[in-house]
């Protein structure tokens, strides 16, 4: 990892810088352009007009990670929940992100995954929705879907587990693999048989020892994950590939790849982080790709923004004026 990643992830996740930028006002420039609304009606309302101009989706996250205190976790549980009826409200397929250590990880297993179950069930059946009243669950790009993030290398194992745990119990649940974790391959065997989504992203908690080293290799290693996630196999199984880049070469070959095996534009989708690279994201639009953009909203902007940082560091000069700005 190198200095200015260690840097920001530090940054992240310091309390105190946390409470300073939370008293800086909430928003500022870096947080206007990552941020898709301060509350959840403002969300849905950035969605809906996402949808509406351009058919791109929405995939709502709260924003607030690593939280201990009970009164927070379940702050952020019930965020979730009401994003799920608010979407359905609008008509929005019910899509929401959601990070282990959010809802209780860091307090108990036990409460993290009772409150992953509370959030899923509000997914395959939100408030105000009739029983019965299905959301498209047969196809892939309208169907609802909880997606589990994946945080960093501590929390891997718990969050496969709790993968494993929702669908069993029949929940809509997708999680989230790293690209240059050495070990993403393993996890996606047995996960491309279920009629479940993965999202493949190239990973933002480097981890020297169980990562692939250098970028050429991680892209490599992205390319190697898509073409098992485009198997015939994961196809058959009813299996919805998600790949959640802005890197346009890897783009470019997965759209040839998936061509080439059969797999029609409507059965797979791309998905990028709400301000980035937007042109990029109607251009697949035009070419008649799924795109979805994962769209947090809440006060608790900085662990998130300086992560972004993190991944283009040309993202510094929004900070920079942000923090001038106030
Ligand atoms: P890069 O090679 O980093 O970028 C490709 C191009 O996009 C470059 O031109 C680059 O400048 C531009 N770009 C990339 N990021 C930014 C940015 N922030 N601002 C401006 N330009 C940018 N990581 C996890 O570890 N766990 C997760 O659960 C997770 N969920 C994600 C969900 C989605 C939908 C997406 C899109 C990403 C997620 N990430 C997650 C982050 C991911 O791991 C990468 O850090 C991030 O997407 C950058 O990698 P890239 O594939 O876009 O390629």
């Amino acid at each position: 990892m190198s200095i200015f990643q260690r840097t920001t992830i530090a940054l992240a996740r310091s309390p105190a810088m946390g409470r300073a930028m939370r008293a800086v006002a909430a928003r500022t420039s870096l947080a206007q352009r990552f941020v898709g609304g301060a509350d959840v009606d403002a969300a849905v309302r950035t969605a809906q007009r996402l949808r509406d101009a351009h058919g791109i989706r929405a995939s709502l996250f709260y924003l607030g990670e690593y939280v201990a205190e009970p009164a927070a976790i379940e702050h952020n549980v019930s965020q979730a929940i009401n994003a799920c009826g608010a979407l359905a409200a609008a008509g929005l397929d019910v899509h929401v992100s959601v990070d282990p250590t959010a809802i209780g990880y860091m307090a108990s297993d036990a409460l993290g995954e009772a409150n992953a179950r509370r959030i899923g069930q509000a997914v395959r059946q939100p408030a105000g929705q009739a029983t019965g009243q299905a959301t498209g669950q047969e196809a892939g790009a309208g169907r609802n879907w909880m997606v589990l993030d994946m945080e960093d290398a501590g929390i891997r194992e718990r969050t496969c587990a709790l993968h494993r745990g929702l669908l069993q119990a029949g929940l809509p649940v997708g999680l989230t693999l790293q690209a240059r974790r050495r070990r993403t391959p393993e996890d996606l065997a047995w996960a491309i048989r279920q009629q479940t989504s993965l999202r493949l992203v190239k990973g933002a908690f480097p981890e020297r020892a169980l990562d692939h080293a250098g970028r050429d290799r991680i892209d490599h290693a992205y390319l190697d994950a898509a073409a098992i996630m485009l198997s015939r196999e994961a196809r058959e199984a009813g299996f919805y590939p998600v790949f959640g880049t802005h890197d346009d070469r890897l783009a470019g070959a997965i759209m040839a790849l998936a061509r080439e095996r059969g797999w029609s534009p409507d059965a797979f989708e791309f998905e990028m982080l709400y301000g980035v690279r937007p042109d990029w994201q109607l251009a697949l639009r035009g070419l008649g790709y799924n795109v979805r953009v994962y769209l947090p909203f809440g006060g608790d902007w900085w662990p998130y923004a300086i992560r972004r940082v993190g991944e283009n560091p040309g993202n510094a000069w929004l900070l920079a004026r942000s923090l001038k700005a106030d």
